[in-house]
């Protein structure tokens, strides 16, 4: 037998329906490689037993013969997802040993489709960073290395764990989430396919919030194919999420071979960056090429405000994030660090919880948000928001279906590399992405190549609200032509 752990999630789900192998053989040769990669430090909480009592539940369902859209499937789930009876951190230091009483709605409705919990992934503290090096648990390191290195890399932030154990099959998909490229760049640092849908399709309900007009959930997978099947069962309205929008989830695989054919593709001439690596802009190209060859139409398009969107989203993201971050004060989760009185109890608690980014955040929140500064900063990031926006809705209008762009300016790093002397040099790996979360569209990464030293890279598709199906009938034509990355095993 093949080893199991090499399948995609399209391919176990035949191998399970064939009867060829069971969910327990598959959970257990998971297990097995979990075990095995702890170096890479993807998981946080391995949840061995709970993995094989729903592995049997999955394979008695699979020989009644009614099993859900993803029985038996081995999945991790991010840290940041509300798990009940399984402790649930966001990485920080602050929510202690906090163990949830109640389920993430996404979460629920995988388990409800029958897939199987692996453990809890590793993330940067409250999703905060770009390498998973803000993480309590320490940074996670990338199954992939420069050729002839072996230095270790970060696989990217704030959903590392996830990329990380997807691409070191270690789990065969993943929970993640994304505010401002959280899915996209990490999947893209791995050469993984990860998917952020349109802002108000995944429920919000359960999971630790960031930013919460930002955030988004969605899956990380080895395959255009296999993150269709997973965001079918993660999407859907959800009445305790009241962003979340009440349209049907749509068969997301049956788009997956459809024909793009005489389908308008942007690219955007802002995104040009002066200084940008020549791999990357020869990847664009590429990318370009495929699309046209699939009988896409290439037109160039222009974003004229996406110079101001990072700037605009580090003002947004952590405004929102002090807000919500709050609630963390020693008295309601988590951490509790004594003090004379109630004030200093927060101050001791929330100065020894949160960790040095976190701090940064809560600190710049507040002050964009304090009287005087909020119309110079917050009022203006907001104004800033709705003129991204309306760049891609005047992008649509002109008949655009998707807008073609490179996922990240650089390929993985080492660990400790960047961002220690300016944590805007961190940033910078979102200016891609964050664009997206700041308009709640759609965005897909999907491996596209390699660069000179062998490292992945990835491509991103944008898409119009709602039509994520657009992006898996792109991006598996991006799949066909590039091909599949598997890292070579050093761990
Ligand atoms: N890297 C970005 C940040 O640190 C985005 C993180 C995310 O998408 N969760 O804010």
């Amino acid at each position: 037998m093949t080893d199991l752990t090499s399948l995609t999630l399209a391919e176990a789900r035949k191998g399970l329906a064939d009867k060829t192998f069971t969910s327990l053989e598959l959970t257990d040769a998971h297990l097995s490689a979990i075990e095995a990669a702890r170096v890479l430090n993807a998981f946080v909480m391995e949840t061995p037993d709970q993995a094989r009592a729903m592995a049997r539940e999955a394979d008695n369902k699979i020989a009644k013969g009614d099993a859900g859209p993803l029985a038996g499937i081995p999945l991790g789930i991010k840290d940041l997802f509300a798990t009940k009876g399984v402790r649930t951190t966001a990485c920080s230091k602050i929510l202690g040993n906090f163990v949830p009483t109640y389920e993430s709605t996404v979460t629920s409705q995988l388990w409800r489709d029958g897939a199987v919990m692996l453990g809890k992934l590793n993330n940067d503290e409250f999703a905060m960073g770009s390498a998973n090096e803000t993480s309590c648990f320490g940074p996670v390191g990338n199954p992939w290395r420069r050729e002839g290195s072996n230095t270790t890399l970060v696989p990217g932030g704030s959903s590392g764990g996830s990329a990380s154990a997807v691409a070191a099959l270690l789990c065969m998909g993943a929970t993640a989430t994304d505010t401002g490229g959280s899915i996209r760049q990490p999947a893209a640092f791995t050469a993984t396919v990860g998917i952020k849908p349109t802002y108000g399709r995944c429920s919000r309900w359960g999971i630790v919030a960031f930013a919460s007009s930002l955030d988004q959930a969605g899956p990380i997978a080895r395959s255009v194919r296999d993150s269709a099947m997973l965001l079918r069962s993660m999407a859907g309205h959800d009445p305790k999420d009241t962003t979340s929008v009440d349209i049907p989830v749509p068969d997301y695989e049956a788009a997956i071979g459809k024909s793009v054919k005489g389908m308008k593709i942007g690219i955007p001439k802002e995104y040009r960056l002066d200084g940008m690596p020549a791999e990357i802009e020869k990847l664009w190209e590429a990318g370009a090429a495929w699309l046209r060859s699939a009988g896409a139409e290439l037109v160039e398009v222009s974003l004229p405000h996406t110079k101001y969107a990072l700037p605009a989203y580090y003002i947004v993201a952590p405004a929102e994030a002090s807000s919500n971050l709050a609630r963390y004060d020693g008295v309601r989760y988590g951490l509790r660090e004594q003090g004379r009185n109630i004030i200093e109890l927060y101050e001791n608690t929330r100065a020894e919880g949160f960790g040095a980014e976190v701090r940064r955040r809560v600190m710049i929140g507040t002050y964009v948000l304090s009287a005087g500064y909020y119309d110079a900063y917050y009022l203006r990031a907001q104004k800033v928001r709705t003129l991204i926006k309306k760049d891609f809705e005047d992008c649509f209008a002109k008949g655009v279906d998707a807008i073609l762009t490179p996922a990240t300016p650089s390929a993985a790093f080492g660990i400790g590399e960047k961002g220690g002397a300016d944590p805007v040099e961190m940033y910078l790996n979102d200016i891609f992405t964050v664009t997206v979360n700041m308009a709640g569209l759609p965005g897909i990464a999907v491996p596209a190549g390699k660069d000179a030293q062998g490292l992945p890279l990835g491509l991103q598709l944008i898409g119009r609200p709602f039509e994520e199906e657009t992006l898996f009938s792109l991006g598996e034509v991006i799949e066909q032509a590039a091909g599949r990355f598997t890292p070579a095993r050093w761990w």
